[in-house]
């Protein structure tokens, strides 16, 4: 998406230890209209599949997820919890993430009552950089005996390995903007063609 690798570089700021920051629009303040036209642009390359739930992980994927539904017919869209470890029961379905940015591991939950087996799931996120969290979202729909369609990112660090693994696992990736290298002396960022 042309007009998203434009405000990368405009306003997206590379610090150390190989993170984006894109606060200006995507993970602190919201910029509204242009995550509608990030919901469309999701509706566009997964027009073919019959979506009955959109599935993110609190808190950033959120913004992007609820504009996306409203593409897709107003599918409810269900954000995974990151849980205190005490508060994991029975009627939640379990995983647990390492966290890129907080370098944790994260007990991350779904209530049994918002996934089940009739569930045809787009996963929603903001970054995909090892694939960690996608993974662990992955899992979660597999818990429930649902399908996964489809995973869309915003961006996607392709020089890391999350990419690469979620297409190998057979899964259909689609990233608005795939970035190919990034480099915090200079803040320089490429995108991949
Ligand atoms: P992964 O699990 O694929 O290694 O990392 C993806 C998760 O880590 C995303 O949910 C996102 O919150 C966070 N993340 C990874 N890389 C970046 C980055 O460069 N910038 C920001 N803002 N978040 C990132």
């Amino acid at each position: 998406m042309k007009a998203l690798e434009e405000k990368i570089l405009k306003e997206g700021i590379v610090k150390e230890g190989n993170v984006l920051k894109v606060d200006s629009f995507l993970n602190h303040q919201i910029d509204v209209s242009f995550l509608e036209k990030m919901g469309e642009e999701f509706k566009e390359l997964f027009k073919d599949k019959k979506i009955t739930k959109i599935l993110t992980i609190e808190a950033s994927g959120i913004g992007v997820a609820v504009m996306a539904s409203r593409h897709f017919g107003y599918v409810p869209v269900v954000f995974a919890k990151k849980a205190k470890t005490s508060n994991i029961s029975d009627e939640l379905y379990h995983t647990r993430i390492d966290s890129y940015t907080h370098q944790k591991t994260n007990d991350v939950v779904v209530s049994k009552q918002y996934l089940n087996q009739d569930d045809h799931v787009l996963i929603i996120d903001d970054f995909l950089a090892n694939g960690c969290a996608i993974f662990g979202l992955i899992d979660l729909v597999q818990q429930a005996g649902g399908v996964v369609e489809g995973v869309g990112i915003v961006i996607e660090k392709g020089y890391q390995e999350g990419g690469h693994k979620i297409r190998e696992a057979g899964y259909h990736l689609e990233s608005l903007a795939i970035i190919e290298s990034m480099n915090d002396q200079t803040s320089e960022i490429t995108f991949r063609k």
